[in-house]
């Protein structure tokens, strides 16, 4: 099938999957099982979710380009167990599933963790910038790896040279598994747990939301922490008023760091 690219669909930074390899590896990586429903995101010409339809009970696909629609037909017409969804996966529901399977642009990167911290889901194969990666992996207390391992146990599966793509991009990629941590098991972990709770309120400001993560994780322990003794902890931690007065979301990532070290 020939279909133009257009220059005004450069900005969704296609780039799809060649190497045959790589796409089994994808689906290897999300140890699919028959019973399983799957979202991929950004199927492209649906190399992927071809073999993906054939392995799982279900498969939504999240597109934004309405030009694949001919491919993603195909792929629809071939299998009954698929649907397809046009539109910004940052904007769309994300259907509740066992899988998620991407490869988007990595400049949504960020967004796109941002919005799976609060979807449904047990475990993501993401193919992604491998600087974001290495980022995460080495466990930095930047904002985007203090993030991802707050919610997410992460695994390096492959490096992704190139040349598996076409056109190519002009950097390396990463494929990563992501598993779910579930909020119960994090209580040994209070770093953590902290941070994923103040992640998940991202527009409040960090005093109050750091007062109600303190109370949070000793309720979690079955006892109980007044504001004012939470307000108190908060205090010896000694952080600059300007920073406790601002949005979660708006945080340098200096900040972040200090406010990671200062947790205790
Ligand atoms: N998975 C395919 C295609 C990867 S290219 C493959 O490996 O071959 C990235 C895909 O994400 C493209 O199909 C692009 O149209 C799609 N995309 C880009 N931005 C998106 C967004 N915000 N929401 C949903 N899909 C998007």
């Amino acid at each position: 099938m020939d279909i133009e690219f257009e220059n005004d669909t450069n900005y969704l930074d296609q780039h799809f999957l060649i190497d045959k390899s790589i796409i089994n590896a994808v689906v290897d990586a999300a140890e699919l099982k028959i019973n399983e429903t799957v979202v991929e995101i950004g199927p492209g010409k649906g190399d992927i979710s071809e073999t993906i339809a054939r392995r799982s009970k279900h498969l939504t696909l999240i597109e934004i380009d309405k030009k694949l629609e001919p491919f993603l037909n195909v792929i629809k017409d071939k299998h009954s167990n698929v649907d397809v969804i046009y539109g910004n996966v940052l904007d769309v529901y994300i259907p509740e599933c066992d899988k998620i399977i991407s490869a988007l642009p990595y400049s949504i990167t960020e967004p796109f963790i941002e919005k799976l911290i609060r979807c449904e889901f047990k475990e993501a194969v993401l193919i992604v910038g491998k600087k974001f990666a290495d980022n995460v992996l080495e466990k930095n207390l930047n904002k985007l790896a203090l993030l991802t391992n707050s919610f997410f146990r992460v695994e390096r599966i492959m490096d992704i040279a190139p040349d598996a793509f076409s056109p190519e991009p002009r950097v390396m990629s990463t494929m990563i598994k992501l598993t779910k941590l579930k909020r119960e098991e994090l209580n040994y972990s209070f770093k953590k747990f902290i941070f994923r709770e103040l992640f998940f309120h991202r527009d409040r400001k960090l005093k109050n939301n750091l007062m109600e993560a303190l109370i949070e994780f000793v309720k979690l322990h079955d006892k109980k922490l007044t504001k004012k003794e939470s307000k108190a902890i908060i205090d010896s931690y000694k952080l600059p008023k300007e920073t406790l007065n601002k949005e979660m979301e708006n945080l340098s990532n200096e900040e972040y760091e200090m406010l990671y070290n200062s947790l205790k």
